[in-house]
């Protein structure tokens, strides 16, 4: 598992693409998806270079670990999404229909989500 240097996130990460920041620190970077799904969906991503969940479960430290999982909250609380509840979820992989090939969590909110899993 390869990591590309120049995905668009890498990009976000090194300043040479812009995004509507929602909260950084050490560890994480939060910003706005460009095409939300829902009234409320933000990305949150890992620093560091990981192509997704498992290369993150299996190469990252626990401070990396445990940043991006208190991460998720700290950017829902942010974009007020916390007290009605919200859902975060991560693709993985080819059949995760994941596009990015770095590692991030999605965070829906503002409405009602409906059911986990779409029909199709
Ligand atoms: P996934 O299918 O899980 O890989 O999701 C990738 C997400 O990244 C999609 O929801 C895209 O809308 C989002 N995305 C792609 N490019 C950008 C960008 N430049 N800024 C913010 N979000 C982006």
């Amino acid at each position: 598992m390869t990591y590309d240097k120049n995905n668009v996130f890498a990009k976000i990460l090194r300043g040479e693409i812009p995004c509507e920041k929602i909260y950084e620190d050490k560890y994480v970077l939060a910003f706005y998806d460009i095409n939300p799904q829902k009234k409320i969906h933000a990305l949150i991503i890992p620093k560091g270079e990981y192509v997704d969940l498992d290369d993150f479960s299996s190469k990252a430290s626990e401070k990396e670990i445990s940043g991006l999982i208190k991460g998720i909250s700290i950017a829902a609380k942010k974009v007020g999404i916390s007290n009605d509840g919200y859902r975060s979820l991560v693709n993985i992989g080819e059949n995760g229909n994941q596009e990015v090939p770095h590692l991030h969590f999605h965070i829906f909110g503002g409405e009602k989500l409906g059911k986990m899993v779409p029909q199709s």
